[in-house]
């Protein structure tokens, strides 16, 4: 028996994950179960990205290279944010990472230290809270109301800082709600946090998967002070469809780009060379593909928007963005005789054979999340048989 970290005994077992094995098990039983709990876009990498990475092997770059990534890279992700975000960084204010989840995890090991408290609004990425405490750090949740979409209000924020609060995470659009937050919203947050001298960490993956006529903004853009006070996370995974590549990025002040370099020298000591090739031709060749995938996911979302709200017991706030939608079904599972969603959700698959991931692991437990990274034939046969599940109940 071995005696593990205490860091590591602390840490909070995936929720996703009991879900997807019991989904596996049942697949793998014979049974025709549909996933609707991807995190990723169920498209190829485009092309011209697989030929640039090819090209760079051929051509010999299979070997180290700088900590914070390749010059190129750093470049093609500097002319990405002046051409999307009129925002200008320097080389020495980007750290390209092993995914924006290794950015993250990088960042909070740099800033934080033991009780510093980081302020995370719920329902979240299941990842924020676990880097937060891996760096000893304090998660301090805030609950995005629904009826206010899930988006955290300035007065909320405010009564969450103690002076022990170290940074605030903002992720538009949002894992798992969709949400996106206007420039006003995200001014009046920032005034906040530039009073207080709070850090904003700005989580942008998925900046490019944004729907009916929707606009993402960056806290970034609104003036050179909120710049100033933001470390942005991005990357290329959800983007150009490339989460298995693991390429993302930090940018923001120097100094804690530095600090992150130095630590990622002492990791990992630079993300994938080919990956970094290929995340280069991402950014500059042809962004067709981008905008393709977008208007795939668009016509999914609304098609199957609307067959969801149809479900009797389901209420959902209509994303703006990513790729997932984030229905409230207390009451559905109230109808059909559960105690709670966690209990319906498992029903849903033993016995509808739909696979969603319950909210709880969100921080909000009357919600499931169900991914539309899927064909809409498989999308809609899942939705029809939530339903039929629901009316053979109640
Ligand atoms: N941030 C959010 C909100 C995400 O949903 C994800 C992926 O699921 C990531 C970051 C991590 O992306 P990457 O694949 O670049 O590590």
């Amino acid at each position: 028996e071995v005696e593990l970290a205490n860091r590591v005994l602390a840490l909070t077992p995936s929720s996703t994950l009991a879900i997807t094995a019991k989904a596996k098990e049942l697949k793998e039983q014979g049974e025709d179960v549909i996933g609707l709990g991807a995190g990723e876009p169920d498209f190829n990498t485009p092309k011209h990205i697989l030929d640039a990475a090819f090209l760079s092997m051929k051509e010999g770059h299979t070997k180290y290279t700088p900590s914070a990534g390749l010059p190129a890279l750093k470049k093609a992700i500097i002319n990405k944010f002046e051409l999307d975000q009129g925002l200008s960084y320097k080389p020495n204010e980007i750290i390209v990472g092993n995914g924006a989840k290794h950015a993250l995890y990088t960042l909070f090991q740099v800033l934080l230290n033991d009780g510093d408290e980081v302020i995370i609004p719920a329902p979240y990425w299941v990842s924020y809270p676990e880097q937060v405490k891996l760096a000893g750090g304090v998660p301090v949740y805030i609950d995005g109301l629904e009826q206010n979409h899930f988006k955290i209000t300035p007065e909320q924020l405010v009564k969450a800082i103690t002076n022990k609060t170290k940074a605030v995470i903002i992720n538009s659009p949002s894992n798992p709600t969709g949400v996106l937050y206007t420039a006003e919203e995200l001014m009046e947050l920032g005034k906040i946090c530039l009073e207080k001298n709070i850090l904003i960490v700005s989580d942008e993956i998925y900046e490019k998967l944004i729907y009916g006529g929707a606009i993402h903004i960056s806290i970034a853009q609104l003036s050179q002070e909120l710049k100033e006070q933001t470390i942005i996370i991005n990357g290329v995974s959800k983007s150009h469809s490339m989460t298995g590549w693991r390429i993302g990025y930090a940018a923001g002040n120097k100094q804690v780009i530095e600090a992150m370099t130095n630590l990622a020298s002492h990791s990992t000591s630079n993300p994938t060379t080919t990956a970094q090739y290929a995340a280069i031709a991402a950014y500059n060749g042809p962004q067709e593909p981008v905008e393709e995938m977008r208007q795939a996911f668009e016509k999914r979302l609304e098609i199957i928007y609307d067959k969801l709200v149809a479900i009797p017991g389901f209420t959902c706030v209509k994303p703006q963005g990513a790729f997932y939608l984030y229905p409230n079904v207390r009451n559905a599972a109230e109808m059909t005789g559960f105690n709670n969603v966690d209990d319906f959700v498992e029903a849903l698959l033993v016995e509808a054979k739909v696979a969603v991931i319950p909210g709880s692991g969100f921080g909000t437990p009357d919600n499931i999340r169900l991914s539309y990274a899927t064909s809409l034939d498989q999308l809609e046969t899942a939705v029809s048989r939530i339903h039929r599940f629901i009316m053979t109940k109640v």
